[in-house]
């Protein structure tokens, strides 16, 4: 089934702008709501309309719909290649459709088409992101059949000039309706909007010219990407149409969440645990960061909340400016389980006493809390 002309569907012009698409997709979805829509096929209009709205709505994909039409946005969607599966320029002839005379997107099905964009995810492990990754990708996409160069008819023959349409791909039907005469511009159904026919299709290709196949792809994943960011990689998607350039391949990259490392921008955050004796005394550990073990002195009476930074030992900056830090933020751990042994020293610390500054300090601290909630302070 051809889709209709999304800019169609919500009845507002090529250049209409986000607060008419906005307003003209609350209007309809209003109408067609399935809980309270009387309306025939309700339920599908919903959904047209809602497609329609995701996709004018956002700049990016309206952009790409602009250009490619309905291959476009669904080409470069979903996880994996899990958008891509038929998905292509089949459907390429879907732009011409319920054009009411002239303004639209029309153009020559012979003139020559970059093919679509690809979009693969990859997920890496913390460490991988830290450090970049080389590595073989397998992704399934369309290549130029080689039997027949892409022409879809079988070797020795040649596509044929679409007699209907005489290459245009389209057809003008003119109608009388209330609002005058108006040219109604389809996609001429004999040869599906390509302008050619073919008669002895390519049996390795069934006469689509193109074939889908693994492929195999070089990746190097550089050294403090992150998550969300993307490599283009230069003519690796689709094949282009009537000798256009192919696509690109743009690999989203996707983060998994460390055990104990958390990362913000070229910066390393972790937790440190240190015993209450550790921080009241003070003490010598060792600390993982990525670029291995690293010796920190703890200063005694340390406090919770204390912050270390260790210099240069975050992620490379993934233009090349240096490193990130890695920062350690200490956290005196109460224990819960005490012997009895260590339950009686405890008690014997806390009565011998000199620990008036830590009385002084909770003092202190109260009063200036009661002052505070009177509203004096
Ligand atoms: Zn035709
Ligand atoms: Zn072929």
């Amino acid at each position: 089934m051809s889709k209709r002309d999304y800019y169609d569907v919500l009845g507002v012009s090529q250049d209409a702008s986000k607060e008419e698409i906005k307003k003209a997709y609350r209007k309809l979805a209003r109408k067609y709501h399935p809980d309270v829509s009387k309306e025939e096929n309700a339920q599908d209009k919903f959904k047209e309309v809602k497609e329609a709205y995701e996709v004018l709505s956002n700049e990016q994909k309206r952009a790409q719909y602009d250009q490619f039409g309905h291959a476009g946005p669904q080409g470069a969607g979903g996880q994996g290649f899990g958008g891509f599966g038929g998905e292509g320029f089949g459907d390429f002839g879907d732009i011409f459709d319920m054009f009411f005379g002239g303004g639209g997107r029309r153009r020559d099905p012979n003139a020559p088409r970059k093919g679509a964009d690809l979009q693969y995810t990859m997920d890496l492990t913390f460490e991988e992101a830290v450090f970049g990754k080389e590595t073989d990708i397998e992704i399934p996409k369309e290549e130029s059949c080689e039997t027949c160069n892409g022409s879809g008819a079988k070797p020795g023959t040649k596509p044929e000039t679409c007699p209907h349409c005489h290459g245009a791909g389209q057809l003008n039907e003119e109608q009388n309706t209330p609002f005058g005469r108006v040219v109604n511009r389809r996609v001429c159904h004999h040869c599906q909007g390509s302008g050619k026919l073919i008669k002895d299709k390519c049996r390795t290709c069934g006469g689509d010219g193109k074939v889908k196949k693994r492929s195999k792809i070089h990746i190097n994943i550089p050294a403090g990407i992150d998550e969300g960011q993307q490599i283009r990689i230069s003519g690796k998607g689709d094949p282009g149409v009537n000798g256009g350039p192919p696509g690109d391949l743009y690999v989203v990259v996707r983060v998994r969440r460390h055990e104990f490392f958390e990362r913000e921008g070229d910066d390393i955050f972790c937790e440190l645990p240190l015993t209450f004796a550790q921080a009241a005394l003070g003490d010598e550990v060792e600390v993982p960061t990525v670029h291995g073990r690293v010796k920190l002195k703890i200063p005694a009476g340390t406090q919770t909340g204390t912050h270390f930074r260790l210099k240069g030992k975050g992620v490379p900056n993934v233009h090349g400016r240096g490193h990130g830090d890695q920062h350690i933020m200490v956290k005196v751990v109460t224990p819960k389980h005490l012997s009895d042994k260590q339950k009686e020293l405890l008690r014997q610390f806390n009565d011998i006493g000199g620990n008036e500054t830590l009385d002084e300090q909770h003092d202190s601290l109260f009063q200036r809390m009661k002052r505070a909630f009177k509203g004096d302070a």
